[in-house]
């Protein structure tokens, strides 16, 4: 028996952060989009204690969120503002810290945990009518039907038609796979070991970021006293990390944190992830666009690849908003990609020469840095410059 076909202007596979937030977003411009994950997402608990799993929300983030109403709600389950970053070489003078003070903004972004980002976009995307949700379903194949749309089929056989198909299935995207577009990956021999810890000095709400000769090490502030870690380091070491006792492990943290926060004591197990970086040779194809960790995937030590995908999205529906041509015109996919795999292959490399120039022990390298990094910390133009492109938004 042939099912039948249900049409949509988009539709988007993927349900992380970044395709409910782009659902989200063109539904205040079309009437009928699509979203299919393969998961199904279990929402935020208020007793839940912290999650493992955090982002540092940057402004230009926090403005889309608000615009999807989704912000509001996020607020209201657990966000944490944090009013500086202190960036530092564990065992040098070398420093940078960046203010709020020095802007015209109350704060420098929100730490969030992901469980309630997506509970807070989940929430809005059942709110809207104009979004239809396939839960516990994958795209499994992609096929043009037409000249102007695209046939999408998912694993249990429905069949879906959109005039614009978004991949935003993450870093093994499948829409990737069905529009034959490499990916350039760069295995950074790391990975990330994150977990939550007590601080017996408070962290000032204070995003420190403390750069070791094996890689950064991270905490971000959560309540008093309270920090997410996010430790990358060689393979060998995590694994050497992962076995120690919590009273070795405390030790071992406190002291490459070089007591800036006095004794830290892990409140949390250990986990970790692998640390890769990826960019898609190509953002789009016919009628299909790749977004977040589909089209780029970034070292985490700036916290910045969530949101490079949602600044994805707002130039995407700025594009779509303002173009007079139909929806999946192959001019304004051309446009979206111009711009935003220059940006984002920019902030990959910068973020990749930052990680192996922080990593490079010789002696003249550690003096250029260390005149680099302590001249930009005293010229606030400059500073304010980095602030921006960080943010995202005007300061
Ligand atoms: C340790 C660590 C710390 C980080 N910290 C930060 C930070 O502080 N700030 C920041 O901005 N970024 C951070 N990041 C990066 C951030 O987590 C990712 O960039 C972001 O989660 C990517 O979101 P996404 O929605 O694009 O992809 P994903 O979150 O991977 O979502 C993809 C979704 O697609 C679904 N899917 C996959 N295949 C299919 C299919 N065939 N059909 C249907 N659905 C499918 C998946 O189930 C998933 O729900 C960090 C990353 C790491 C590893």
């Amino acid at each position: 028996m042939v099912s039948t076909v249900t049409d949509f202007d988009v539709v988007i596979a993927g349900g992380g952060a970044v395709g409910i937030a782009a659902a989200c977003k063109l539904s205040q411009q079309f009437d009928r989009i699509a979203i299919i994950d393969n998961t199904q997402h279990s929402p935020w608990q208020k007793d839940d204690g912290y999650g493992l799993r955090v982002s540092a929300i940057n402004l230009a983030s926090i403005e889309l969120l608000s615009q999807i109403n989704v912000w509001e709600d996020v607020r209201m389950m657990r966000a944490f503002p944090y009013q500086a970053m202190y960036v530092w070489e564990q065992g040098s003078d070398t420093q940078i810290d960046f203010k709020a003070s020095d802007t015209t903004h109350p704060s420098l972004g929100a730490i969030v945990e992901n469980q309630v980002l997506l509970t807070a976009l989940n929430n809005a995307i059942n709110k809207s009518p104009n979004i239809t949700q396939f839960h516990n379903n994958a795209l499994y194949e992609l096929s043009s039907i037409s000249d102007s749309s695209m046939l999408v089929e998912l694993d249990n056989g429905v069949r879906l038609t959109g005039k614009l198909v978004i991949g935003a299935d993450g870093q093994k995207s499948k829409v990737r796979e069905c529009i034959g577009v490499d990916c350039t990956r760069t295995h950074y021999q790391q990975l990330g070991l994150v977990c939550t810890v007590k601080t017996e000095l408070d962290h000032q709400q204070t995003a420190w970021q403390c750069f070791t000769e094996q890689g950064p090490l991270a905490f971000l502030p959560l309540e008093d006293n309270t920090c997410s870690v996010v430790w990358s380091v060689p393979e060998q070491k995590c694994h050497q990390l992962m076995a120690l006792d919590d009273a070795e492990f405390n030790q071992q943290l406190s002291s490459e944190f070089e007591y800036k926060l006095g004794n830290i004591t892990l409140a949390s197990e250990r986990k970790f992830f692998p640390l890769l970086g990826a960019q898609a040779t190509h953002y789009i194809d016919h009628r299909v666009v790749l977004i977040g960790d589909a089209a780029h995937v970034v070292h985490p030590l700036a916290g910045l690849g969530l949101n490079l995908g949602l600044a994805d999205i707002v130039y995407l529906s700025e594009l779509l908003q303002e173009s007079d041509r139909p929806l999946g015109s192959k001019r304004v996919l051309r446009q979206y990609e111009r711009a935003r795999k220059s940006e984002n292959v920019l902030m990959q490399r910068s973020l990749e020469m930052i990680d192996s120039l922080f990593r490079e022990e010789r002696q003249l390298a550690k003096q250029i840095r260390s005149v680099g990094v302590n001249m930009t910390n005293k010229i606030l133009p400059l500073k304010l410059m980095f602030m921006r492109r960080a943010l995202g938004v005007p300061l």
